[in-house]
């Protein structure tokens, strides 16, 4: 079933000055389905990330959408439009109404006629359950409101993969639920999905495979089964004690 690569990552590496912060880390992400990194903070996991969309250019290694070798695109526009991106602080613009935050890439980016922008970001705004705050500015929106507009500006795109770092990092507890439940909703739909999460319950009940990231490298990937209940590292195993 899932097992059409979707996002191929081979021996990935970045160092930041004399940091070296990805150390080789390789990985696929099938169509379909939902893989979550988790792994304790400065790890590299939001550099991963932002490699993979191209705000971070690695240093060696392949990343592959598809057939296509992304690394080395000459159009990173048009690659970027492919992939979706939400983001721990939202992202959104506070000038613009949540129906404004989603039509924007489509009117800019995809040079769509306005008219069907609106219908299309209202369409995914019904998604996340937040098609009567259309109207409203980010201000008037609490953190899972606004949370739930980045989503729906992501999918307005009609990218093939969503990559989200830490999307409920930044919520109030009693908001991180409603958020979580859009993403479950996404990835029952069949949505190809990359989740760097704290979000043990979710990695758990929702991924297909867990990555554990640690120090730049890929310590362990497996089912969450397997993880959860038999890591075969020490280190994932003193992670995970820690968290319950
Ligand atoms: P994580 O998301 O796992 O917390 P990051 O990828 O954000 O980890 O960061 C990994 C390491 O890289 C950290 O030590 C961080 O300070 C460093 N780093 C990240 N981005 C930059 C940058 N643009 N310039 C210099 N150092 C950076
Ligand atoms: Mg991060």
């Amino acid at each position: 079933m899932k097992n059409n690569p979707l996002l191929r990552i081979i021996n990935l590496k970045k160092r930041f000055g004399d940091k070296e912060v990805l150390k080789g880390v390789s990985f696929e992400v099938m169509e379909g389905e939902t893989k979550v990194i988790i792994g304790p903070s400065g790890t590299g996991k939001s550099t991963l990330l932002a490699c993979i969309n191209q705000l971070v250019n690695p240093d060696d290694g392949e990343i592959w959408l598809k057939d296509e070798l992304i690394t080395q695109a000459k159009d990173i526009n048009k690659i970027r439009q492919r992939i979706g991106f939400v983001f721990q602080d939202f992202g959104l613009f506070n000038h613009l109404t949540a129906l404004r935050n989603v039509m924007i890439g489509l009117t800019k980016v995809k040079k769509m006629d306005k008219d069907l922008a609106r219908e299309k970001a209202l369409e995914q705004l019904r998604k996340v359950g937040l098609e009567r705050e259309a109207n409203l500015y980010p201000a008037q929106l609490s953190g899972g409101q606004k949370q739930r507009v980045g989503i729906a500006r992501a999918l307005a795109m009609e990218p093939e993969i969503i990559l989200f770092d830490e999307p409920t990092s930044a919520l109030d507890p009693e908001l991180i639920g409603e958020v979580l439940r859009v993403m479950k909703d996404l990835a029952e739909s069949g949505m190809t999905m990359l989740v760097v999460t704290h979000e043990m319950g979710f990695a758990r009940s929702v991924s297909d495979e867990i990555i554990f990231m640690e120090n730049g490298y890929i310590v362990e990937q497996g089912s969450p089964e397997k993880l959860f209940k038999n890591p075969e590292n020490e280190r994932t195993r003193q992670f995970l004690n820690k968290l319950s």
